[in-house]
């Protein structure tokens, strides 16, 4: 008898570009962790909805940790909050949102758990602002064969606590994590700023950069390349009575993590013109309007659909952060090969970061842009995301590793100075490879 149960699955990859069958563990107690024999590969799994393949592939078995989901510890005075690592943002959230905090950074989809959260390093609704979510991090417990258990703090094994922030599940399996939260605004306004190109919604960008919520969308066709609105949420004290009341978020566990993809895909030409212009006509007035923090948080809820509309082709959805000095060079180059090219680019997001590019975190001092295709196996979306890559080198970029499953290794160590050293810190926690997946086979962590 060995004390635990595998379960044969298909795992597929949100933006359906890697699918294997693997065999999953869903253990719920801590001794089953441990149960795996001491040699047998094996990857951490939270909510499962990174764009990429990177809580399983071919090689190991994925660690669910759904069932390690409990809010345990909460210090009301000082916005502490200790949770299961398997805890869904959303429900964080909730949580928190309910007794006067926030965590100010949290990804789009509320599935996302907080070990997928430090796993990848995120980043929420204003990078430049609030950093990635190791700035909100006081202490992580995890466990690997080589290491049975191990507290990390900036103050105690420094070393591993800072591996561990995009350290994709290499440095051991996250079991409890310590948050510190925030104060939510009181009330926000949302005000739309409407710009031409990307230069100007950069300059925007720049000035907006205290704002809790700060991106911009943007068309990717040619001839309307760029073109779009800068998204402001801004503090408004004032306003706090009359604020919309956030209506309470639903529990993670009701939300589907991804619609099925729809038989026909809707983002061809005509489907990705069609949705350019009602967005445009709707969102790029200039004005200003309430907005609940709630939805600022999670987009994701109201956009269930469009991911849908990508098909069974899916999408890739590459985002590179260009250093400030480089950017309008970039965004022109960019226009320069979409106009020449004509690739589909279903949406462009931009954000403005002002962190520090250290290890493989997406983190700098710039502006990102996140840009999704269709159907990215078909061969001129392919060729394009090949170009984008080298224009995004050319110009000092930097790639988000847990967004874009094109990305291979050689593209991955010549974007990151410190590609080397971060890959042998990551071995140095890992010893004999046993951490892996499909993400690091791929890059070569
Ligand atoms: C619609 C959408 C919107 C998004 N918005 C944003 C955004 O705004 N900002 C942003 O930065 N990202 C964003 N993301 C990406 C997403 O936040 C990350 O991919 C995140 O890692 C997903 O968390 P997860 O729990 O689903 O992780 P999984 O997909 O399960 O795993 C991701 C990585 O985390 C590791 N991991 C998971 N749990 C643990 C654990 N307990 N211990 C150790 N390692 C673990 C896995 O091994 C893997 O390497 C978005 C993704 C989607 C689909």
């Amino acid at each position: 008898m060995r004390g635990y149960a595998l379960a044969d699955s298909e795992l597929v990859s949100f933006d359906r570009q890697f699918r294997a069958r693997c065999r999953v563990q869903r253990p719920d107690r801590y001794r089953l962790l441990d149960a795996l024999p001491a040699d047998e590969p094996r990857i951490a799994r939270g909510g499962g909805v990174s764009y990429v393949g990177a809580s399983f592939g071919n090689a190991a078995i994925s660690q669910e940790l759904g069932a390690f989901d409990r809010l345990l510890a909460f210090d009301a005075e000082r916005g502490l909050l200790t949770v299961e690592a398997g805890a869904r943002v959303g429900d964080l959230q909730r949580f928190a949102l309910a007794h006067g905090w926030y965590l100010p950074v949290t990804p789009g989809h509320p599935k996302a758990s907080v070990g997928g959260c430090i796993a990848a390093d995120v980043h929420g609704k204003n990078p430049a602002r609030d950093g990635t979510f190791r700035g909100w991090v006081e202490a992580i417990e995890l466990q690997s064969p080589a290491r049975p258990h191990a507290i990390a703090s900036e103050r105690q094994n420094a070393e591993l606590f800072a591996a561990t922030f995009a350290g994709f599940g290499l440095t051991g399996t996250l079991t409890r994590v310590t948050l510190r939260l925030a104060r939510p605004p009181s009330a926000l306004v949302l005000r739309r700023v409407p710009v031409r190109d990307l230069a100007e919604a950069a300059k925007v960008l720049r000035d907006a950069a205290n704002a809790p919520v700060l991106y911009g969308w943007h068309d990717g066709r040619p001839g309307h390349f760029g073109r779009g609105v800068i998204r402001i949420g801004l503090v408004d004290d004032a306003a706090a009575s009359a604020a919309p009341a956030s209506k309470p978020l639903t529990a993670a566990r009701d939300l589907p993590a991804a619609l099925q993809p729809l038989p026909v895909a809707l983002w061809n030409r005509a489907g990705i013109a069609a949705a350019n212009t009602w967005l445009g006509a709707r969102w790029c007035r200039p004005g200003q309007s309430p907005m609940a923090l709630g939805e600022a948080l999670f987009p994701l809820n109201g956009a269930r659909t469009y991911f849908a509309g990508y098909g069974r082709a899916g999408l890739a959805e590459a985002q590179w952060l260009l250093p400030h000095v480089r950017f309008d060079a970039f965004a022109e180059a960019l226009r320069e090969l979409v106009e020449r090219d004509r690739p589909r680019i279903a949406l462009i997001a931009s954000k403005l970061f002002a962190g520090v590019a250290d290890g493989l975190r997406f983190d700098g001092n710039g502006i990102s842009l996140a840009i999704q295709v269709p159907a990215p196996a078909q061969s001129g979306q392919r060729a394009f995301l090949e170009a984008l890559a080298e224009l995004a080198l050319a110009h000092g970029g930097r790639p988000n590793l847990i967004k874009e499953s094109t990305l291979d290794g050689s593209v991955a160590r010549r974007a990151f100075a410190g590609f080397a050293e971060a890959r042998a810190r990551l071995a140095a926690h890992n010893p004999g490879g046993l951490h892996t997946s499909e993400l690091a086979r791929r890059i070569g962590l």
